[in-house]
Order: C-alpha cells, then structure tokens, then sequence
C-alpha cells in the first residue's frame, strides 16, 4: 500500500521531530517514520538531559542559535503546559590562557546574552561543593538550563500528531537512484511518497547513505554517569548547583545537577571510539568508572564515593569539526540530510526545525557551514 503526503520526515529524534512540527505547520500533510519510537534509547536524543547554553566561545552563529530556540522551547512547555525546561544557570570554567572563554565573554555580550564572568575566588564562593584548582576564571549564563530530553522530543511528536501528523511505526530502507525520488520503502513493505524526504537519522545517516556520508559522520560512543547524591543533601540540585563544563580539562568534563531525583549527571564531552547505534552493548566499562572516580576525588570531593545510580552509553555522531549537516542528497533532488549534531545538537531542535523548512518551503538562503560540501574526511574538532 502506499500513502502519499507532502513530506515524509525519516528519524523521530529531535531534529527529525522539529523539522515534521515546522513542515506541518505550513499546512502541509507530514508523516514521521520511525523504526525504534521518538527518542528511543539507542537515538542520541534518547538520554534523560540536555544542556541548553548560549556560550559557544567565539562562535557566533550557535550562539544566534541557541538565543533562537531556548524561548521556542520555554513557548512549547508553557502551552503544552509541561515544565521540561529547568533553568538551572551554567557555568563554564576554564583559565585565562583559554581563547575560548575570552571569545564566548565577547560575542555573548554582542548578542546582549545575561552572562557574568567569574573569578575562581567567586566561583569557590558560590559553588564550594565544587573544587578547581587548574582553572582562574568562568562564565556563568543565569538563564540557561537544562531540557528533559526525551520527554521534550516526545511531546513535540505528541503534540503535532495531535495537529494532524502521521506517526509511522516502520524502519526505511536505504533509497537509491538520482534525480528525483518517488517514494521510500519499509521494512514491512509499505510504500510512502511524498514532495520531499527528510532523512533526520542521526547516527544512522551513514548507514543509510554509506557512499555519501561514510567518511564524513562518525558515530562515536559517550559514557554518562548518574551519581546519588547523600540523603536529605541538596547541595548537588537546584538551585544549588548549576550546568558546568570544565572546558581547559583533557578530558572535556562537564556535569548536570541533581533533576527529578535522577543523581547527580556527570560525562566526557572528548569523543570515544567508534560505535554502531543498532548493535551496541550499551554498559559502561570499568576503566571509565576508574576515571570517573579519579575525576570526582579531585573536583567533586563530597561525591567521591558517592554509588553510581545508573549508567548509559549514547553517541554523538561527529561531523570532522562539529557543524551541522543540513543540505539537500546530491544526487536526489528532493532528498534532505539533516544530521551531525555532534554531541551539541539537541538544544538547537527548534533551529535547525526552523531553518530546514525554510530551505524546503521558500527556498531560503543556505548557511554555507551546513552544506555538504562543506563537510571534510579529516577530524578536526572546532565546535564546542
Ligand atoms: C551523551 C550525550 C550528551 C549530549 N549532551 C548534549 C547537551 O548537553 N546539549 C546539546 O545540545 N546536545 C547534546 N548532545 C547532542 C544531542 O543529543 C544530539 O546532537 C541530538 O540528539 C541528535 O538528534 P538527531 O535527531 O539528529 O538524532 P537521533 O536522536 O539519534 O534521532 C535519529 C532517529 O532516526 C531513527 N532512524 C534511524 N534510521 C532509521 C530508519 N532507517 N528508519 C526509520 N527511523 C530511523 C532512529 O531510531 C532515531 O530515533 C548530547 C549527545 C549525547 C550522546
């Protein structure tokens, strides 16, 4: 059987259901194929939270970006009337020798983004539960925050189905030709057609699309800890504790609060190995607990022995400096690529969402960064 709409949007993760929300919101008839459900644990979108900042170091577009979608956001909990945004503040450390904070001071006060900059002395001062002794200065954003991720990615699915989109239960397989595409397969051989395909699959894109995107998105596997925090102890939850990424250490370290009693959320931002997101055992090793420790005794000395309440191994899925992939297939005219979140995408859904149709619906002038042929082999992270 086979259903024609005006678009068919192929990936349920945050990209995927932005891009259907905006689609849809043109008038447009929207179905939303997913093979595993919206936000499923093995998409990168999948985890429990996001970090939501406007710092970006001296890169202004994402930082244009997220200043764009943290009100869409804080629009769509408060009309769907869900508090999924926690405006926890995040603050970044690092040291004067770091470009990055200098940078990010600068274009956060052009974009009139409320930050302060902190010495290390004012950071001990608010935040003694923390300990830093490499780093000499910080910036705090007040306004940003945490999003509940997969609650937030489920609920704009929700919430457009019950505007009239059509949610398919069903894998695509991977299509093939040039020109123009007609119509895509599923694993339990439907057929859907439609004006135009957007193939919002995340780390799955180059298994899709092997001979485009192979060697220029790589999956790689990140580790995540949640750690209980001491009975009756609120020091490591709201408003206590912040977002903070400790930007000058190696391995890139960053932490959540305590949220919905869920422990206390610690990560490596440096990438991990490669990873294939169907297949994936996803259980953290022992060396990575190792290191965990090693970090928590030196900057978070009242967690150190804390019990790890829970574990989960997702992936980023890298583009070779960290830009987005948005751009149409080069070879099938009305087939879209968006991906390449690059462990930073999530909290920019309702940009990219917002961009993505502009392109398809007016034809808007292309941000060269996203092309596809902007994109190169060599890895040389940039983004941050
Ligand atoms: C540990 C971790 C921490 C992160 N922290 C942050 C953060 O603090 N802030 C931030 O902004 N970003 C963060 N990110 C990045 C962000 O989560 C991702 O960039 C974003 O979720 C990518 O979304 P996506 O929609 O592109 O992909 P996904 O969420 O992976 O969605 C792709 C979807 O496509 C579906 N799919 C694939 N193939 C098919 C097929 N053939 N047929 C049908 N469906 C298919 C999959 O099932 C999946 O649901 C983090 C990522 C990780 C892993």
């Amino acid at each position: 059987m086979t259903k024609h709409f005006d678009f068919a949007v192929i990936g349920a993760g945050v990209f995927g259901a932005w891009s259907a929300h905006y689609l849809l919101g043109s008038g447009a008839s929207v179905a939303l194929v997913e093979a595993y459900g919206a936000a499923n644990s093995r998409a990168s979108s999948g985890g429990e939270t996001r970090i939501i900042r406007m710092g970006y170091g001296p890169d202004e577009l994402y930082t244009r970006w997220s200043a764009r979608s943290l009100p869409v956001w804080q629009e769509f909990f408060a009309r769907i009337e869900r508090p999924l945004f926690h405006k926890t503040g995040v603050l970044w450390v690092s040291d004067d020798a770091d470009g990055h904070l200098a940078g990010m001071l600068k274009v956060l006060g052009e974009a009139g983004a409320v930050c302060e900059r902190l010495t290390a002395e004012e950071i001990r001062g608010r935040f003694p539960q923390l300990s830093f002794p490499d780093i000499t200065c910080g910036v705090y954003e007040p306004l940003s925050g945490v999003l509940m991720a997969r609650q937030s990615v489920q609920a704009v699915v929700q919430d457009a189905v019950e505007h009239g989109l059509e949610y398919v239960s069903a894998s695509v397989i991977a299509p093939s030709g040039k020109g123009k595409l007609a119509a895509i397969r599923t694993s339990s051989d439907d057929s859907i057609s439609a004006g135009a395909f957007v193939f919002a699959c995340g780390p799955w894109l180059p298994k899709l699309f092997p001979e485009v995107l192979a060697d220029r998105i790589h999956p790689t596997r990140q580790e995540v800890f949640f750690l209980g925090v001491p009975p009756g102890d609120g020091r490591y939850g709201m408003p206590h504790m912040p977002a903070w990424l400790h930007h000058n250490h190696p391995d890139r370290v960053y932490s959540l609060p305590d949220l919905e009693n869920r422990g206390f959320k610690v990560a490596f931002d440096v990438h991990g190995p490669a990873i294939d997101p169907d297949t994936a055992e996803r259980v953290v090793g022992p060396q990575a607990i190792e290191r965990l420790r090693g970090y928590l005794r030196q900057h978070v000395p009242g967690l150190k022995d804390a019990p790890l309440v829970e574990t989960r191994v997702c992936q980023y899925e890298n583009t070779w400096n960290g830009d987005f992939l948005i751009d149409r297939h080069p070879e099938m005219e009305n087939v879209w690529l968006v991906g390449g979140g690059s462990g930073h995408g999530f909290k920019h859904g309702p940009a990219v969402g917002e961009y993505l149709s502009s392109r398809i619906l007016r034809n808007a002038p292309a941000e060269p960064r996203f092309s596809l042929a902007a994109k190169q082999s060599r890895r040389e992270r940039a983004v941050y």
